[in-house]
């Protein structure tokens, strides 16, 4: 039973690093909560202790403001979102630091939660009407404005992460750098992007009558933080109440999905509803579908992308954390190494 939501979380975190060992399978459902803030707690107890020089040194090293990105940096991704929406991110918080640094990486779920709170402390939406809730992210997104963070946290370039791989082109090793402009996402095709998305309604028109089949148009919507999260628990309260869950359908959900409700009793009607409306569809139409959704999808590919200093080729690799996730956030402090671990 546990399948479909280590699933769930697998898409949203395990595509990030490609080191199995480090992304395993969660262990157990029961008492996850618990245990992960149990953890939490021992390893703040330690980390106090261990870590209250170094985190009063950071706190004054590390500029506190919020910092406003500029949005063409996100490139055509820029486009899913509303043209007044701001963007800004601040330095991660010695709190955040230290939570993520007691993630267990092979529990997916506490990776998820931790990742979550990096973009919910350290990144702020306004619009024109207002502050805009950080979980109306992209999904595809989460990932970026964690490496932004990152970034602007270890603002003198200190925390980098690094691996070798040989060049797909001349075999020569290079060195590759995991940063946000390093990313490598695939994109839908321009005539999908010209046809297809609304960017006043902000959603995929999908009119399958355009493509040979009798169905009635359909409203396709981008996955969101909020949206996975509110899907994550709705799919791990029908575990936990035995319930069936159809896989195939999980994965049109946060398409299909216009927005999450805060309501988990709201959300399941609505699920409902939506899954009534998956059960119309036939093979052809159901293949037709399957087909949008590829082809709508914004992968933030386990990928990476960079210049071959020996061929100048434009090369990619997959992305690795030589030494765990934790690495991204946690510096060695000015002690020498205790042990090897
Ligand atoms: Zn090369």
């Amino acid at each position: 039973m546990a399948k479909d939501y280590d699933e769930i979380i697998e898409r949203e975190i395990g595509a990030l690093g490609n080191e199995p060992e480090q992304f395993g399978k969660l262990r157990s459902m029961e008492g996850l909560d618990e245990k992960t803030r149990e953890e939490v707690n021992d390893f703040r107890a330690l980390t106090d202790k261990m870590r209250s020089t170094d985190a009063v040194a950071e706190e004054r090293t590390i500029s506190n403001g919020w910092i406003p990105i500029d949005r063409s940096e996100m490139g055509i991704r820029s486009m899913f979102y509303p043209s007044d929406w701001e963007f800004r991110v601040k330095p991660a918080t010695v709190m955040a630091i230290r939570n993520w640094a007691s993630i267990d990486e092979e529990n997916l779920a506490a990776v998820n939660n931790v990742m979550n709170e990096i973009v919910k402390t350290c990144v702020s939406i306004h619009s024109e009407y207002g502050k805009v809730s950080w979980e109306k992210i992209n999904s595809w997104d989460r990932f970026w404005f964690i490496l932004k963070v990152q970034q602007y946290t270890f603002s003198r370039g200190e925390n980098k992460i690094e691996f070798e791989d040989e060049c797909n082109e001349c075999g020569e090793t290079l060195m590759y750098t995991l940063k946000p402009e390093t990313l490598f996402y695939e994109f839908p095709d321009d005539q999908v992007v010209e046809n297809c998305w609304d960017s006043e309604k902000f959603c995929w028109n999908i009119n399958p009558q355009d493509y040979g089949l009798p169905n009635k148009p359909v409203k396709l919507y981008t996955p969101t933080i909020g949206k996975d999260n509110m899907l994550i628990q709705w799919v791990y309260s029908q575990n936990q109440a035995g319930k069936n869950i159809d896989e195939t359908f999980i994965k049109f959900l946060p398409y299909m999905l216009e927005r999450a409700p805060k309501d988990v009793q709201v959300l399941d009607r609505q699920v409902k509803e939506l899954k009534r409306t998956f059960d119309t569809w036939d093979t052809d139409m159901f293949l037709f579908m399957d087909e949008v959704v590829r082809n709508i999808t914004i992968n933030p590919s386990e990928k990476l992308r960079q210049k071959c200093e020996h061929c100048e080729s434009e090369v990619t690799s997959n992305v690795r954390f030589p030494n765990g996730i934790k690495r991204l956030f946690v510096v060695q402090g000015k002690h020498s190494k205790f042990g090897s671990r």
